[in-house]
């Protein structure tokens, strides 16, 4: 068989650990043989990026504003114990962290559904996509705890001498303070974002805020997105059909529960925090999970929700086997790819793409899973498998959906 061809390359980010051990093997197995695969090559495993002082995970986001498609591997955000573990030079920031400040992106979170495993919510059909707002509020507050009485205000200072000032609260004794903001243009790549993934996906957009409390606050993030929409997506929607849908947070959740699914959910970043625990938690695991980060201009970069799995890998470093899922690393380079085939107007590469997905599913509709999901599996009964038997498994499937 012909390889299928690629034009432009992908921005492959390797990672660490388990997962890097299940990059390689889903290279082999499932894409090289298929694809004349084209990649730009980063290493963020943690040794690389500390040999390079971590200018590869720049590098690797600066070559992903350039190509315009990334697919990354899961990489260990260092902590004091990783520190020793790698003997570091020093505790370099979280990689995702730094691509996101750099890419100026909003990450999306869609669960993998199957037929066997059903969600906790029993009306919802389709999965529910996250949209996370990932600058500011309270994970950039200042705080302040108040010993005794006294009087707390907000200050503003404006370069131009303007001044303004609110007393927050007359204090009759001790208490605790917080200060937090957000900029109109992380609001506005937020909101183009996600309106571009909207149409994207061709799913509708639900937002929520809560602007009856928050008048000014909340109020600018609904009052950004409105104006986002109107000037800029308003009558694409329409034309498709599509919804832009905002309500209040309280009422968001009632009806995200009610719903049927389907739909992107954005939230400001500390609901899109919590909210996103519980949506990949009641779909069920977090092998599952695909995430993709959009940058306001169109750019995207692939990768599995979940972590590095250190425990797996410890395991795997004393010879045992492992039944981790490979799903979502999957779903991270048939995401990458079919979006490279979008944007180079490559068909075939875009429906290699739907078959590798399309022979992840006949292989979990067959029964044939790794640990973590043969317990969650109801109406049919499970064949628990190792990684390799389990990847294996995929390609036998995908051998005859490509023949
Ligand atoms: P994790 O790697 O997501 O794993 C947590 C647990 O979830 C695992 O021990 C495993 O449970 C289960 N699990 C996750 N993915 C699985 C898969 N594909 N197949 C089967 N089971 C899976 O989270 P962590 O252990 O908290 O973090 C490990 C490292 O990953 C950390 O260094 C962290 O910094 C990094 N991390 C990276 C990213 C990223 O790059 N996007 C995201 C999160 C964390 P059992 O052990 O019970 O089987
Ligand atoms: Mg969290």
């Amino acid at each position: 068989m012909e390889k299928i061809k690629m034009t432009t390359p992908l921005v492959e980010m390797d990672g660490d650990e388990m997962t890097r051990i299940l990059w390689k093997m889903i290279k082999d197995e499932l894409i090289l043989p298929y694809v004349d695969l084209k990649t730009e090559y980063y290493d963020l495993g943690l040794p690389k990026r500390d040999a390079t002082e971590d200018k590869i995970t720049v590098e690797a986001a600066e070559a992903t504003k350039r190509l315009g498609v990334a697919v990354k591997c899961a990489t260990i955000t260092p902590n004091a114990k990783r520190m020793d573990e790698y003997k570091l030079h020093q505790m370099w920031k979280s990689p995702n962290g730094t691509i996101r400040s750099i890419l100026d992106g909003t990450v999306f979170r869609t669960p993998i559904t199957i037929p066997s495993i059903k969600p906790v919510v029993k009306n919802w059909e389709q999965p529910i996509t996250i949209a996370r707002h990932a600058y500011g509020d309270v994970y950039k507050s200042v705080e302040l705890r108040v010993p005794e009485a006294g009087v707390a205000k907000l200050v503003f200072d404006g370069e131009s001498g303007k001044h303004e000032e609110v007393v927050i609260h007359n204090f009759k004794g001790a208490g605790v303070l917080q200060g937090m903001h957000n900029l109109d243009k992380s609001i506005t790549s937020f909101a183009h974002s996600c309106f571009k993934y909207a149409l994207d996906t061709n799913k509708d957009l639900w937002f929520a805020t809560k602007d009856t409390i928050s008048k000014k606050y909340d109020g600018q993030f609904r009052e950004i997105f409105e104006k986002v929409y109107e000037e800029n997506y308003k009558a694409e929607f329409e034309k498709r059909g599509l919804e832009y849908f905002y309500t209040l947070i309280d009422d968001a959740v009632a009806r995200v529960i009610r719903s049927k699914g389907g739909y992107i959910w954005a939230c400001k970043n500390y609901d899109g925090d919590v909210m996103s625990d519980m949506i990949s938690t009641a779909f069920g695991s977090l092998a599952m999970m695909t995430s993709v980060l959009v940058s306001p201009e169109g750019n995207y970069e692939y990768e599995a929700a979940h972590g590095t799995v250190t425990r797996h890998y410890y395991k795997y470093l004393k010879g045992e086997e492992t039944s981790t899922n490979p799903i979502a690393t999957i779903f991270a380079w048939s995401g990458a790819l079919r979006k490279r085939g979008e944007k180079d107007g490559l068909k075939d590469l875009m429906n290699y793409a739907d078959q590798l997905e399309g022979a992840c599913f006949d292989t979990l509709n067959d029964g044939i899973a790794t640990k973590d999901l043969v317990n969650l599996m109801e109406g049919i009964t499970p064949k628990q498998v190792n990684s390799k038997q389990f990847i294996a498994a995929i390609r036998e499937r995908l051998e005859k959906r490509l023949a």
